[in-house]
Order: C-alpha cells, then sequence, then structure tokens
C-alpha cells in the first residue's frame, strides 16, 4: 500500500476565528475512503484556533498562544475523533518538533510508533508541539513539518490542502492574469528565498513554506501535491481515481 502525508492548512480549518467543522466533516469523509486504498497521515493546524473557540485570548502574545495551543490540541482531536467514529477509524496524536528529526534515534522511535499505528489501521495525526518548542527548534509552519514527516516516515507523497487549487506563476490573489501550474519540476532558488508573507491571521504559511516543502522533497526524488482543501473534487480524483484535474504536482524528474 502507497503511503501518504496530507497536511491541511488553518484557513481549510478554521472560519471567522472558529473550526469550519463543516470543511473538517469533508476532510474525514475522503480520508476514511482514501484509507482503503492508502496508508495516510495527517498533519493538521487549528489548534490555536480550536483553543479559541473555547478561550478567547488575544493570540498575538506568545504565552497566549501557546495557551490556546494546549487548550485547543486536544479539541481538535476530539473533534476529528468524533468524526471519524462514524467510519470506525481510531486516530492518534503525534506532537513533533524538529529536534525530532535532528537525531537519528529520535526519529526511529517515531517512526517505529508510527509504523505500529498503520499497521493497526489508526490514522495519526500530527501537529507540531507548539506549546513547549522554543524557537530554535521549530519549524513555524506545518507546511516544513509534513515534509520532513513524509520523508522521514518514508511516505510516497505529500498532500497539501490550502485555500489556493494549486500553485500559479505569480501570486493569483494579486494578478488576475496569474496561471496555474499544472507540473512543476524544479524551484527556482530565489523564489524559496521570498519573504513568507502569511495570508491571516491564524496562517503561518503562505505560498513561500509550499515551496520550501516542494523542494526538500524534490531534492529527495519525492512528489507533492498541491491542491483545495475547499473543494476536494480535485485531491479526490487525484488520489481516488488516479486522474490529474486540478492542482500542482511537484514531481522529481
Ligand atoms: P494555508 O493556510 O493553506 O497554509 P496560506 O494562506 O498560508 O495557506 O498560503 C496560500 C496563499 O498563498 C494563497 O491563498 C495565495 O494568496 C498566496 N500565494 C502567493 N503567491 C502564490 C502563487 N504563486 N500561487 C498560489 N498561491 C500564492
Amino acid at each position: 500500500m502507497k503511503r501518504v502525508v496530507i497536511k491541511v492548512g488553518s484557513h481549510v480549518l478554521t472560519q471567522d476565528g472558529s473550526l469550519a467543522y463543516d470543511r473538517i466533516k469533508n476532510l474525514c469523509s475522503l480520508i476514511a475512503k482514501a484509507m482503503d486504498r492508502y496508508e495516510l497521515l495527517l498533519v493538521s493546524s487549528g489548534a490555536v484556533a480550536a483553543g479559541w473557540t473555547k478561550l478567547p485570548l488575544d493570540r498575538r502574545l506568545l504565552a497566549n498562544k501557546q495557551a490556546l495551543a494546549a487548550v485547543g490540541q486536544p479539541y481538535l482531536i476530539s473533534v476529528y475523533q468524533a468524526c471519524f467514529d462514524r467510519y470506525e477509524i481510531v486516530v492518534s496524536q503525534l506532537l513533533l518538533g524538529a529536534d525530532d528529526f535532528d537525531s537519528r534515534r529520535r526519529t526511529e522511535h517515531a517512526r517505529d510508533a508510527v509504523e505500529t499505528l498503520l499497521k493497526h489501521k489508526v490514522l495519526p495525526i500530527i501537529n507540531e508541539n507548539d506549546v513547549t518548542t522554543t524557537e530554535e527548534l521549530i519549524f513555524g509552519d506545518n507546511d516544513q513539518l509534513s515534509a520532513h514527516v513524509a520523508y522521514y516516515f518514508d511516505a510516497d507523497m505529500l498532500i497539501i490542502l490550502s485555500d489556493i487549487d494549486g500553485y500559479y506563476d505569480k501570486d493569483p490573489r494579486v494578478h488576475s492574469d496569474a496561471k496555474i501550474l499544472k507540473r512543476v519540476h524544479n524551484i527556482e532558488k530565489e523564489k524559496l528565498e521570498l519573504e513568507c508573507l502569511p495570508n491571516g491571521e491564524f496562517a503561518t504559511g503562505g505560498i513561500v513554506t509550499k515551496l520550501k516543502a516542494a523542494n526538500f522533497l524534490l531534492e529527495r526524488g519525492k512528489p507533492m501535491f498541491m491542491a483545495s482543501g475547499f473543494d476536494l473534487s480535485d485531491v479526490e480524483s487525484f488520489l481516488l481515481e488516479d486522474k490529474h484535474k486540478g492542482g500542482t504536482l511537484f514531481e522529481p524528474r
């Protein structure tokens, strides 16, 4: 069975500062279907937004943000578990940081746990450990975390579900003539050095972190597919019908 990591961003998971329950439901339904064909791991943002629905603190302060993540992470997992109950899928939580991929021994321990979970058809739900990680040790965005998860946990592919339906030749929110790129084989160095401009209160990524994730995998011979997390039809065709209708495939040559 092929192994796939799906990463879903905060824009997809949240709406007006709260969790976007309908979108989470649709995502769970897609994952449940895909689990018949693939071993799946989910990298999910959304802990801070989930926390905010319970405790509306000012999330611009780091200590508040970490407190919100601490409140929100278990709540987010409980929302996922409730969703997956109807498919009789058990979920699990792995909180990882950059240091977990630093040492071979730590990575092996995490990998053994993942292998055991997958063998038993449990869905690992992964997030960065926002509460305790110190600044030097953070990825800071789940795009790059998910690329490490895909590479170190031996996935065949990473799928990033975003608020945009693919990678364009220029920012489609600024340029109305931007064109979607269906296949990308390499990413120019200067594109990776652009400033990260996250596009909302909860987002910490932007397109640059997605390109960095794609580049990390391309350099290691693995593909990444980027598609809309609002409308799941492109990712569904790609995963379940082997049809590349919409979305961008970053593919090693
Ligand atoms: P997420 O919350 O899913 O991680 P972000 O909102 O952080 O996603 O990043 C995606 C956004 O990046 C898009 O909504 C778009 O506004 C912006 N963007 C900038 N340049 C591009 C580009 N060339 N192609 C696609 N999106 C781009």
